[in-house]
């Protein structure tokens, strides 16, 4: 009697909500079919099934390249993608709030969420960023590596610049509307100005521990506090260049190395920036195959540090699959995250702290409305 073996066995699985996968430019630019299962990349329906991924927000990603006049339309046209892969495929359910994905995965669906990574796709308009909120989207990432002309970046020259008086009523209108304000990406003087402006939880969808890797991108100890204290949550990202400084080195060594075959391929994909990065992702992810790749480990300590210091109920994941050309070893794609929930348990979470982790955390923020 009542739900078919298969189903009542998918819901005993803890739910995953992924916080960030780059899968749509693939979606959009490749064309690719994630309905069935692909020969590369990180994600396809087919291999969420496989590895428990039931839930993730397929990042907006739009690419440094786009300024006013285009950035906003990139940012439809992946939206337009996303909707696409919901509207014809019934295994898919498009979800914007926690009862959403919840209902999505007791029917055995895949609850696909959006958030936004770059704030230049609203090209300076409160009225673009309600639209993206209409068609769904429930997080902006402020910036990208490039910082716009209300956000600084911590990957490029305005990393030293924090919030404007413009940038200030963006997250205003982010906390009235109910979308998240993501500081992934952010200058530190913005991390400061945005925890100081919002009224709301804030999330870092995919960043990882400085005190562990020192990139720009990762968090401090004091800024992991600050999210705990605001009520807010991290997603760790799975990227080795952010868990890892020695391999941080051999990898921009290993990118200068292969930069004449890189520019090559940019030059091939000139105006497809998703397959651009896809390709340029393929070459040297092969090639880095070759350094010491940080292992699974190494990205359960970044999630050990951040539980040690923000309490479990502010942790999470953010994988950045199909964003990044390397994965800790030995994962090799999605199919790999039933590893790191077994070497979760093996650190000696209890059950309810794994779920937590997994997933739970986030579902929490998406459950208050504006
Ligand atoms: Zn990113």
């Amino acid at each position: 009697m009542g739900l078919p073996l298969g189903l009542l066995l998918v819901l005993q699985q803890p739910l995953i909500l992924d916080g960030h996968i780059d899968t749509p430019q693939r979606m959009l630019d490749m064309r690719a079919d994630i309905t069935a299962r692909l020969p590369d990349g990180h994600v396809d329906l087919p291999r969420m099934r496989e590895g428990g991924l039931s839930a993730a927000f397929f990042s907006i990603w739009v690419d440094a390249r786009y300024g006013r006049g285009t950035a906003f339309r990139r940012a439809l046209n992946l939206i337009g993608a996303v909707r696409t892969l919901a509207d014809t495929n019934p295994d898919v359910e498009l979800a914007t709030t926690a009862d959403e994905v919840r209902g999505a995965v007791a029917r055995g669906h895949v609850a696909a969420l959006m958030g936004v990574e770059g704030g230049h796709a609203i090209e300076g308009s409160l009225e673009k960023l309600d639209s993206l909120y209409q068609l769904g989207v429930r997080y902006m990432t402020l910036t990208w590596n490039n910082g716009n002309e209300w956000a600084g970046s911590s990957t490029d020259a305005r990393r030293h610049g924090g919030l404007t008086a413009f940038g200030r009523r963006v997250v205003r209108r982010m906390n009235e509307l109910g979308m998240l304000v993501d500081v992934s990406h952010v200058s530190d003087s913005t991390f400061w100005d945005v925890l100081a402006t919002t009224t709301r939880p804030v999330i870092a969808s995919h960043s990882s521990c400085r005190a562990l890797a020192r990139h720009p991108r990762n968090l401090t100890d004091e800024q992991l506090r600050a999210i705990a204290k605001n009520g807010g949550m991290v997603g760790i990202n799975f990227y080795p260049v952010f868990l890892d400084d020695r391999f941080r080195e051999q990898y921009e060594e290993l990118r200068r190395r292969l930069k004449p075959e890189i520019d090559s391929i940019r030059a091939r994909y000139r105006g497809r920036p998703g397959e651009s990065a896809f390709e340029v992702d393929k070459l040297v992810g092969e090639r880095a195959a070759g350094l010491d790749v940080p292992t699974l480990d190494r990205l359960v300590e970044h999630i050990d540090h951040a539980v040690r210091v923000m309490g479990i109920d502010h942790v999470g994941l953010g994988s950045d699959f199909d964003g990044i050309s390397v994965l800790p070893r030995p994962m090799k794609d999605v199919t790999s995250l039933p590893e790191l929930v077994r070497a979760l348990e093996a650190r000696g979470y209890p059950d309810a702290d794994v779920r937590k982790i997994l997933g739970e955390n986030f579902l929490r923020l998406l459950t208050a409305g504006p």
